[in-house]
Parts: structure tokens; C-alpha cells; sequence
């Protein structure tokens, strides 16, 4: 298979949180709208101009909001950020908030003991079911990305999701961004099947 096919862009996400609406309007105010400050890697995807402020036993932190709203909020931290908050670090793929912890959520309007749903998201890849047939790569699969660089680094258990709308990103969170001395708006690593 040409390497061509197995470079892959990488997106390093900062903290952020995703709101329902109701959480939306419970710390924005009723039929509040968030306002778009940019496009993200993922079609549809965006980050807001609106932050709000997450709080754990040991601290705060200012989280940027992402739209559209969600069905559930979900708060996304890299492990450094759980530990100046004193929340207990939790690995999961987005949108799973089975045992995971909460937070308090602050906004200019309101505050929510936010239950749980506070995650340390697992490395993932982005891409259409058209990207991974033409790599021989699946929904759920596990590869690993090797970074080039001074600092060069591989990163194992990296998971797919493939979905229609989906475009071929590698999804880091700061931690493991700054690990591999990625800049802001990202690098390139090469998926090792
Ligand atoms: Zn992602």
C-alpha cells in the first residue's frame, strides 16, 4: 500500500465542554445561542466564542464551548487538567459516561452540578467509511500513529470511527499534543495498521 494513503493530519483538542440544551440555557439563560468563533476538522463541528468555567474540588478552569449542542453534555480534560481540578482522570471514548465523574459548571447565568460525563477522551481517528474501505481499515479498529520529529513519538490504541460525514483527523488532547511537540493547528503522523 502506497504511505501516502497512511498520512494522517492531527487535530490537538484543548479542553471543552459540550452542552445540552438545557445546560445551555441553564448557564447561558432560556433560548440563549451560542455564537460560532471557527469551523473544527469534522464537518459541522465548531468552537464558540463562549467559554464557562469548570470547577472540581481542587480548582477551576475556563472550558471553551464546542456546537451544535448535544443530547448530553460532556466535558473533555486532559489528564493534567483533572489534576489541578482534583477530579479522578477517566478514559473514554466520547459519548460513554458510564462511571465517570462530575464537576460543577459555571456559566455568566446559572450554575450545574454537572453529575458526570467528565471524560479524558481516548485517542481516536476520524474518517468516512470511503477513507477507511480505502485504507482496509474498520469501525472500532486499533492502530497505531507515528509521529515524525525531534521528539518523535508512536501512538498505540489509537481507536477508528468512521461515520459518512466524518474526514480523516487524528484527534490528540494536549497532553499527548505537547508530547509530540505538535503546534497549534496540528502536524502530521502516519497510521501503522
Ligand atoms: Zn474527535
Amino acid at each position: 500500500m502506497p504511505n501516502e494513503l497512511m498520512k494522517i493530519s492531527i487535530e490537538v483538542s484543548a479542553r471543552h465542554v459540550h452542552l445540552s440544551t438545557a445546560d445551555l440555557a441553564a448557564l447561558f439563560g432560556a433560548n440563549y445561542e451560542l455564537t460560532k468563533l471557527k469551523d473544527l476538522s469534522q464537518p459541522g463541528q465548531w468552537a464558540a466564542e463562549e467559554k464557562i468555567t469548570v470547577r472540581g474540588p481542587r480548582g477551576e478552569l475556563e472550558c471553551r464551548v464546542l456546537g451544535p449542542c448535544r443530547p448530553a453534555s460532556q466535558v473533555e480534560l486532559a489528564k493534567t487538567d483533572c489534576l489541578k481540578l482534583g477530579i479522578e482522570p477517566t478514559l473514554r471514548l466520547s459519548g460513554d459516561h458510564e462511571d465517570t465523574p462530575g464537576c460543577t459548571l459555571i456559566g455568566p447565568q446559572g450554575e450545574i452540578e454537572f453529575k458526570r460525563g467528565v471524560i479524558v477522551a481516548k485517542r481516536h481517528i476520524h474518517l468516512s467509511d470511503a477513507e477507511a474501505l480505502e485504507r482496509n481499515l474498520k469501525n472500532g479498529d486499533s492502530v497505531t500513529v507515528a509521529v515524525r520529529g525531534e521528539r518523535a513519538i508512536s501512538f498505540h490504541n489509537v481507536i477508528l470511527r468512521t461515520h459518512e460525514s466524518f474526514r480523516l483527523n487524528l484527534h490528540l488532547d494536549t497532553d499527548e499534543g505537547n508530547a509530540a511537540w505538535q503546534e497549534v493547528g496540528g502536524g502530521h503522523g502516519e497510521i501503522i495498521p
